[in-house]
This record gives C-alpha cells, sequence and structure tokens, in this order.
C-alpha cells in the first residue's frame, strides 16, 4: 500500500491474526503482567484537534530493553462533523482492527485489558517507535472512515503519568455502559451484529442487544446503532430480530437468519441467554468465561484478569481456549462483565441461581446487579479453590443449585467430564500424519505430511451429563 511508504513494515489485512510469542517479541505493552493499561477515543471539537499530531509521553520503543513489559494508554481524539460521543465506542474497537495490520505488530482484546506485541523481526526492520504505530491509525481512521476530519493520538508509557487517564479511562467507560442500561430486548424491533473478529474466528458472529453486550464488552446496542448508521456496509450492522422464536432462551428468526449468513451456514440458530443447545459464539476477546462445573451442576465465571486457577483447577486461559474460535460449545460460554449486569444474564439456564463460584474481583464489580438473596450464596476463591471446599460451602449457605442436585439422576452427579492441559514445547509438533483430510464449505482439502503444532493440548474423559 502506497500510503504507507514512509512506515518501514507493511501493512494491511494479511497480517491481521499473526500471533507473537514471547519469544518472538522485542517490547509488549499491557497484558496480565501490567496493571495501567487502556485505550481510549474521545469526540472534541475540531480547534482542540491538530490532525495528525502524534505524542509519546514516556520512553518510546527503542529506549526499552528487549524482552520488556510496560504500561500503555492510546488516546484517540477525533473531530469531524458529523462525530457525536455515541460514535466513541466503535472508533475505539477500530483500534484493534487497525494495528493488527501493522506486520509484526498483535494487539489483543480492548478498553482496559489491552496486551500489544512487537516482533523483533519488525523491530530490527524499523519499527523502533510509538510514532509509526500512530501515523497508521491516523492514515487508516481517515481513509476508512471519512467523518473523522481531524485526529491526534497520544501513547502514554510513563509509569507513573498513565495512572490518572488510566482512572478516567475507567469511569468513561462505566458511563457508557450505564447508559444501555435500561432498554429491554423486547423494547426494540432492531440488533446489531459485528464481524469484526472474524479475522481470528471466522465463524464468529456477535449479536448485540439491549440486553446482551457484546463478547469483547466494548460494543453496546446503542454503539451498534451509531456505528450502522454511519457505516451500513462495514463490520458492524443492523439484525431485524424477526420473530421471537423463545422468549426464554432468546431465539429469534431474524438472529438465525442473519448468524447464518454471516457464518457461512456454519451457525444456523443462536439462544442468546443459554450456554447450551445453541449457544452464542464466543470468538477469543470475551472478557470472560462462564464454565458449567458439572459435579455441582452449576456455572462457574471468570474473568480474563484472574491469573489463579478457578476452582475447577483450571485457568483462564485454558477455559478460555476450550472456549474461543466461533464455536458453539455447550458450557463454555464468552461473555462480557456488562452482560453480568443483564436480567437475562445466563436466564434460560437458572441465571444467578445457577452460578456458583465466580473471582472475588469480578463479584465486587457486579455485586449490584446479583439479587441480594443470592449473592452471599456465591463462594469466590476466598471460600472455596476445590470442588470439595465449593460444595460444602454451597450447601452451607443453601445455594438454591444445592436443590436442583436432589432432583438430578444419579448418573448426572457423577463427575461428568475431567480433563487436562498439558502445555506443548513450541518447537514439538502434537501429531504427525501422513495424510489429513479437512471437508470444509463443499471442498476436501488433504494435507499431506501434516505436523500439527499447538500450545496446549486438552485431554478430556467424556461421561453421560446433566444439561439444561
Ligand atoms: S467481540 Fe464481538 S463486538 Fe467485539 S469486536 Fe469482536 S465481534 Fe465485534
Amino acid at each position: 500500500m502506497s500510503m504507507f511508504e514512509d512506515i518501514p513494515v507493511e501493512v494491511g489485512v494479511i497480517y491481521e491474526g499473526e500471533r507473537i510469542r514471547r519469544k518472538e517479541m522485542q517490547v509488549e505493552f499491557g497484558g496480565p503482567n501490567i496493571e495501567h493499561k487502556f485505550e481510549l477515543v474521545r469526540v472534541k471539537s475540531p480547534d482542540e484537534i491538530e490532525d495528525g499530531k502524534i505524542t509519546i509521553i514516556g520512553p518510546d520503543i527503542k529506549d526499552m530493553p528487549e524482552g520488556s513489559s510496560h504500561p500503555l494508554g492510546i488516546l484517540v481524539e477525533v473531530a469531524g462533523a458529523q462525530l457525536e460521543s455515541e460514535l466513541e465506542g466503535v472508533i475505539e474497537r477500530r483500534i484493534h482492527e487497525y494495528c493488527n495490520f501493522i506486520e509484526g505488530i498483535m494487539h489483543l482484546n480492548q478498553r482496559y485489558d489491552i496486551w500489544l506485541r512487537l516482533s523483533k523481526k519488525s523491530y530490527q526492520k524499523g519499527l523502533n517507535s510509538l510514532v509509526y504505530i500512530g501515523k497508521v491509525l491516523h492514515k487508516l481512521f481517515k481513509s476508512e472512515l471519512p467523518i473523522i476530519e481531524k485526529i491526534q493520538i497520544t501513547f502514554i508509557t510513563d509509569t507513573e503519568r498513565v495512572k490518572e487517564p488510566w482512572k478516567e479511562a475507567l469511569e468513561i467507560y462505566e458511563a457508557r455502559d450505564a447508559r444501555a442500561r435500561g432498554l429491554k430486548d423486547e423494547e426494540v424491533d432492531t440488533f446489531y451484529g459485528c464481524t469484526l473478529c472474524q479475522s481470528f474466528a471466522p465463524t464468529h458472529v456477535c449479536i448485540i442487544t439491549p440486553q446482551r453486550y457484546s463478547n469483547c464488552g466494548a460494543i453496546s446496542w446503542f454503539d451498534g446503532r451509531a456505528s450502522a448508521r454511519i457505516d451500513p456496509k462495514g463490520p458492524v450492522f443492523a439484525i431485524e430480530k424477526g420473530e421471537l422464536l423463545d422468549p426464554v432462551k432468546g431465539e429469534y428468526s431474524g438472529v438465525n437468519e442473519m448468524a447464518k449468513q454471516k457464518t457461512l451456514g456454519e451457525v444456523t440458530r443462536v439462544w442468546l441467554y443459554s450456554a447450551f443447545g445453541h449457544p452464542h459464539t464466543s470468538c477469543g476477546c470475551f472478557e470472560g468465561v462462564a464454565f458449567y462445573i458439572p459435579e455441582v451442576d452449576g456455572f462457574g465465571v471468570v474473568h480474563r484478569g484472574y491469573r489463579e486457577p478457578t476452582v475447577n483447577g483450571l485457568p483462564f486461559s485454558t477455559l478460555a481456549d476450550s472456549t474461543a474460535g466461533g464455536r458453539q460449545i455447550d458450557g463454555f460460554h464468552g461473555i462480557s462483565i456488562e452482560y453480568m449486569r443483564s436480567p437475562k444474564f445466563l436466564q434460560a439456564d437458572g441465571g444467578w441461581n445457577r452460578v456458583v463460584w465466580m473471582p472475588f474481583e469480578v463479584k465486587e464489580r457486579v455485586k449490584d446487579f446479583i439479587p441480594k438473596e443470592i449473592v452471599d450464596k456465591i463462594a469466590t476463591e476466598k471460600e472455596a479453590n476445590t470442588i470439595e471446599e465449593l460444595k460444602k460451602f454451597l450447601q452451607e449457605k443453601g445455594h438454591p443449585i444445592v436443590e436442583r442436585w436432589k432432583t438430578l439422576p444419579a448418573e448426572a452427579k457423577a463427575i461428568a467430564v475431567e480433563e487436562e492441559a498439558v502445555e506443548m514445547p513450541a518447537e514439538a509438533p502434537v501429531a504427525t500424519l501422513p495424510t489429513l483430510p479437512i471437508t470444509a464449505g463443499g471442498f476436501k482439502i488433504i494435507l499431506k505430511d501434516a505436523k500439527i503444532y499447538a500450545k496446549k493440548v486438552i485431554i478430556r474423559i467424556e461421561k453421560p451429563e446433566k444439561k439444561g
């Protein structure tokens, strides 16, 4: 692309989905070890913006030791006659897409969860300053979203100076989310869909309704509406919800149709408020995972920031691997934190009466939205770190799930799923096959002398289980 002549690496959609492992990385920003990280878009008046201005507050890439991790704030300020603050969320979500167009940059997640890595290879080609990333963002935002007339970008990497704007960003995210609360799915005719994550998960489509916030937690129904209005052919689009086929599970004919169309027939039904049957697909950017714990017939919930193993012994990363990829997997369900504040949260599966465990931090964040009679009956890591401890806690507290146990057939009370996650060394294939046929979209693809590499192998013994 000639418009990127002054950038030392290539820029294009082919670099989307590029993964950069730790040993290949020059530096990283944000991620699980760094507390202060955010990306934020603000709409300003034109006189407050100097178009094309890129500012770095703190050390630049070339000043950072190889292999180091740093805080990062990305503040994108935009102006334009048609811009309104309602668009901030969707413009912000494009930062993820555009950063991933840069050869050797990996951008994961959103808002206060961002994680960027720069590869050694691109650094050696000359990508040694955040200014280049700013220039790419400037050019892409202006060419892809012409309603942005002026844009300036600030990167904050200084450990102290990032703290205040980070706090302000958290307040702005909360104000955005709060705005979407109160409106009910039944009160609107149109939902919105988003396929921005199809580069990572080709069969994923987010269905964004007033009461089911997008998985990444970055796009509300209002954001979806604003985005579809200004860019109807873009990745966020309107869905006429059609006929309500099941009010409890949240199945709509229009949603099914659109899911089918956008996933090329892979997903034909979506139950918006259930983690079983035909659950909403999960890409990879979800803020949390609701995971079924067969031993207690309830759900655990874990958010991305939780570093310890969950109550079933599996950490977020393993649960996320089992959930991601645009699939519909019974009992592994990608969610946003805001969806947990919705009265429709897992409605078809029993809602909060079915939730048995979650990290203390996330419980604090959503506690005001958990029904009062159940809030103290949900365990956190402070009360239970094993299934045995959890069972005891639930019985002592009289969690409604205990009543459910009495009605379950004997075999459903047995352990339904046992699994073990094994970390694989990067260089070792997990399987080597002389021929590997893959059938997809009417084609049969045969791989000869295939070697399969995986970061992790999950071994699961499946036994009969009770669902729903
Ligand atoms: S998680 Fe969903 S809403 Fe968010 S960017 Fe991805 S597809 Fe869009």
